[in-house]
C-alpha cells in the first residue's frame, strides 16, 4: 500500500488514522456484527453515533445552545435554494460575490426573490475580497450571504462583513473547522463536508433556532424545510448514515489534536511554508492579494501554460497529486486542508524548488 499526498480541493484528503479506524470497524462495528453501512438509522447503536457526532462538533465550535446542528444531504449546492426558501420572507437578500460558489448562490436566489449584489470582486477574476466594512445595505434585506472561503480562487474573508444588523449567512464548505469561529455572529453557517471534514454526501447546517419556522416560501417541499429536519433531529428520513459516522470520527480526531485553536496554528504554519516559497520564487507566483489569502486553497501559476501542465504531470509522478487548478482558472492549486500533514506541504515546496532549478 502506498498513499500519495492528495492536494485535491474536494472530495479531499482525510486523516489516515480515521480511515484506518473505519477500516477496522468495517465488518463489525463495536460488536454489533455489522457495518455502520448496514444498520438501521433508528437503531440504538446508530443513535449513539449521530448524537456523539453532534455533541463533538458542538464542543469543537463552541456552538451556543440556541443553535441547531442539522446533518442534511444535497450538498452545499442544495443550500443555495434551501436558504432563500426558508429565510427570504421579504423576498430580498444581499450577496457578496467573491467567486463561483457565491455567484451560484446569488443566481439561485433570484428564482425566489430579489438578489441584491452588495459587492463583487469579479472585476479582477475574484482575486481579492472587497472591502465590506461599510456597504450600502438596503434595510429590507432578509439576510446577507457570503462564501467565506473561496475554494476555486483561494481567498478568504479575514473579517466578516458589517451587515448593519442584518442576518449573516455563510458557506464555509472549504474552511469548516479549520480555525475557531464565533458561531453567534451568524444566522446560518453551513458547508458540504467533502472539503475539510468527511466523505461527500453530508452537508452540515448550523442554524439559529429562531430561524427555524413553518413560515417558509409557498411550495417549499417538506424535505427542504429546516423545521422538518430540526423537529426530527436529522432523522426525518434516512440520513447519510455512513457519512455522518465518518464526520463523527473526524470530529474526535480534531478534538484529540487539540481542537480548532491548534488546527488554526497548524494550518497557518502549513500555509506560511507555501506562501513564503511563492513570494520568493522566480518561477511560481500566487494569484491573489496577500491580505486575502486562504489558509486552505492555494492557487499558483508559472505564467506559462505548458510549464504548468508539465509541473502537474511531474508532481503526480512524485506522489503529489491533484495539483491542477480548477478548470475555470487553470494553473495549479494546492488544497491543504486539516488532514494534509505539514510534511506534505514541505515535500511540495521542495519539489517546486527542484522543478524550478531544472526548468530555468
Ligand atoms: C465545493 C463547494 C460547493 C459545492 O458543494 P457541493 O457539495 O458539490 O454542492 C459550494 N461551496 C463551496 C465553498 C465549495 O467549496
Amino acid at each position: 500500500m502506498s498513499r500519495v499526498y492528495n492536494f485535491s480541493a474536494g472530495p479531499a484528503v482525510l486523516p489516515e488514522e480515521v480511515l484506518r479506524e473505519a477500516a477496522e470497524e468495517m465488518l463489525d462495528y463495536k460488536g454489533s456484527g455489522m457495518s455502520v453501512m448496514e444498520m438501521s438509522h433508528r437503531s440504538k447503536v446508530y443513535d449513539t453515533i449521530i448524537k456523539e457526532a453532534e455533541q463533538d462538533i458542538r464542543d469543537l465550535m463552541h456552538i451556543p445552545d440556541n443553535y441547531r446542528v442539522l446533518f442534511l444531504q444535497g450538498g452545499a449546492s442544495q443550500q443555495f435554494a434551501m436558504i432563500p426558501m426558508n429565510l427570504m420572507k421579504n423576498r430580498k437578500a444581499g450577496f457578496i460575490v467573491t467567486g463561483q460558489w457565491a455567484k451560484k448562490a446569488y443566481q439561485e436566489a433570484q428564482i425566489y426573490g430579489e438578489a441584491v449584489k452588495l459587492a463583487s470582486s469579479e472585476d479582477k477574476t475574484f482575486s481579492y475580497i472587497p472591502d465590506c466594512s461599510n456597504l450600502d445595505i438596503p434595510d429590507d434585506l432578509d439576510y446577507v450571504y457570503i462564501c467565506e472561503n473561496n475554494t476555486i480562487y483561494g481567498t478568504k474573508f479575514r473579517q466578516l462583513p458589517d451587515t448593519k444588523g442584518h442576518l449573516l449567512v455563510a458557506d464555509v464548505s472549504s474552511c469548516f473547522l479549520s480555525e475557531p469561529v464565533d458561531v453567534g455572529r451568524y444566522g446560518i453557517i453551513y458547508g458540504g463536508v467533502q472539503k475539510n471534514i468527511g466523505p461527500a454526501g453530508v452537508v452540515i447546517v448550523i442554524i439559529r433556532e429562531d430561524l427555524i419556522t413553518e413560515d417558509v416560501l409557498e411550495g417549499t417541499p417538506t424535505m427542504l424545510k429546516y423545521k422538518t429536519h430540526a423537529d426530527n433531529d436529522s432523522l426525518y428520513n434516512t440520513p447519510p448514515c455512513y457519512g455522518i459516522y465518518m464526520c463523527g470520527k473526524v470530529f474526535k480526531w480534531l478534538k484529540n489534536m487539540g481542537g480548532l485553536e491548534e488546527m488554526k496554528k497548524r494550518n497557518e504554519e502549513k500555509a506560511q511554508i507555501l506562501y513564503d516559497f511563492l513570494d520568493n520564487s522566480s518561477m511560481f507566483h500566487g494569484t491573489v492579494e496577500a491580505k486575502d489569502r486562504s489558509l486552505m486553497n492555494v492557487p499558483f501559476v508559472t505564467g506559462n501554460k505548458e510549464l504548468d501542465a508539465k509541473f502537474v504531470e511531474e508532481a503526480a509522478k512524485a506522489g503529489l497529486v491533484n495539483l491542477k487548478g480548477h478548470r475555470s482558472v487553470g494553473g495549479m492549486r494546492a488544497s491543504i486542508y486539516n488532514a494534509m500533514p505539514k510534511e506534505g506541504v514541505e515535500k511540495l515546496v521542495s519539489f517546486m524548488k527542484e522543478f524550478e532549478a531544472a526548468n530555468k
